[in-house]
């Protein structure tokens, strides 16, 4: 067994930290107060191939692994969050389900202009009265000549505001049971009848945007369906399952940070005439964190490594976004306490990870539903 990354991806690491360090790290708390990513950081990530990482290369991407997304990912989020998931989503949630379910005419039109980075993608699964049950969904996808006319709600959609393409998922029918009679669409930002709706103001990584998105009689043609007719709900999973991976990556990243950053403070804050990182009850905080971190990312990697090689990975991708996020969350509170009374202002940057950290528990299924997928394997 080979625990070594390759030089390809060392390098590719390499390239990301040093960019996360350079140009991320020192925005991300502006990223935060403004609500709004820098566009000379979105600039930047086109330049720097992160917008099509996985797109083949006859396409304009980097026909990179999923493993090399996660690696990039992790380095990302380690500087800023906001801009992590803006690439995680666009990657994991759009360009991948267009790259296995598209037709090949849908692969022409569109994976050239989201790896270019002119148009970003968004997923719009969840609704009002759809969470984790996504398959409720309540959207209509009607027939209409050979086209569809889509009518709904979507909520909490990232990157809402600044998609050119939305990936919807609608009921196509309503009289099969609810998982069966779902299809999944590729609706370009102009098409009429498509509204960006208000933004949500969140807890953490608020310089991403999350919009809801409204359907009113939206028309489109027979070539924006994404696969087959009522088998969506296999698209919406398959691209979860790399999604997950994503947010895992996320998570490792901003957990990463959350130690970086007490391993800093601990160093330098002295109390009782010592540096408090001379304490045992702060070297033990250290070492559980860096371990569970260690561990969250090998089980990262080995579910990007699965689904590189087209073996089912659904379990361990639940694995993965499960352990990483709740290491991620408990690097989060360990290094909020190292730095006290100053960790609870906006003095440090531990104040805005420690609110970020938190929604890796949460989007693209909570931890609860990522014990439910886990528990359903092993029972099965
Ligand atoms: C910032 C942000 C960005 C998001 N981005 C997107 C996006 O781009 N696209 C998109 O489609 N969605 C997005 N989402 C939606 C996200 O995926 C959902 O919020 C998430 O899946 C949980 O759904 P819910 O919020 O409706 O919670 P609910 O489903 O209402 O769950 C509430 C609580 O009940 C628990 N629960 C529910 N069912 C069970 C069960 N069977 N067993 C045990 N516990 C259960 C949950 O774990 C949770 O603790 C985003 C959400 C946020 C907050």
């Amino acid at each position: 067994m080979d625990f070594t990354l390759s030089d390809e991806q060392v390098l590719l690491r390499d390239m990301a930290r040093d960019f996360a360090e350079r140009e991320l790290k020192p925005r991300a708390a502006r990223h935060d107060r403004e609500e709004r990513l820098d566009p000379a950081v979105i600039e930047q990530l086109k330049d720097l191939g992160f917008l099509g990482l996985t797109v083949p290369e006859k396409y304009g991407g980097g026909g990179m692994s999923n493993l090399d997304l996660s690696i990039v990912l992790e380095e990302l989020n380690r500087g800023c969050a906001s801009t992590g998931v803006t690439v995680s989503v666009h990657n994991s949630l759009v360009c991948t389900p267009i790259l296995k379910f598209g037709s090949d005419a849908q692969k022409a039109l569109w994976l050239p202009k989201l790896a270019s980075g002119q148009v970003l993608g968004a997923y719009c699964l969840t609704e009002p009265g759809s969470g984790s049950d996504a398959a409720a969904l309540a959207t209509r996808a009607e027939r209409a000549g050979d086209g569809w006319v889509l009518s709904g709600t979507k909520i909490w959609v990232t990157t809402g505001a600044l998609a050119g393409l939305f990936i919807v998922y609608a009921r196509t029918n309503p009289s099969v049971s609810k998982a069966k009679g779902i299809s999944a669409f590729l609706v370009a930002k102009e098409t009429k009848g498509l509204r960006v709706g208000k933004k949500e103001l969140k807890c953490g990584i608020r310089g991403s945007p999350a919009n809801e998105i409204e359907l009113e009689n939206c028309r489109v043609g027979p070539e924006a369906l994404l696969g087959q007719v009522d088998r969506g709900f296999q698209v919406a999973l398959d691209t979860l399952d790399g999604g997950r991976i994503g947010i895992a990556s996320q998570a490792v990243g901003i957990g990463t940070a959350c130690l970086e950053a007490a391993l800093v403070y601990s160093k330098q804050r002295a109390q009782f005439g010592q540096p408090i990182s001379n304490f045992q009850a702060v070297q033990w905080k250290l070492a559980d964190m860096a371990t569970r971190l260690d561990a969250a990312r090998m089980l990262v990697h080995r579910a990007a490594w699965l689904r590189d090689r087209g073996e089912p990975c659904g379990k361990q991708a639940a694995q993965a976004k499960l352990a990483a996020s709740q290491a991620c969350n408990m690097a989060a509170d360990e290094s909020l306490q190292i730095h006290g009374g100053a960790g609870y202002t906006d003095h440090f940057e531990i104040e805005r990870l420690f609110r970020d950290a938190r929604i890796t528990e949460i989007y693209e299924g909570t931890s609860e539903i990522q014990r439910l997928v886990i528990a359903r394997s092993l029972l099965a």
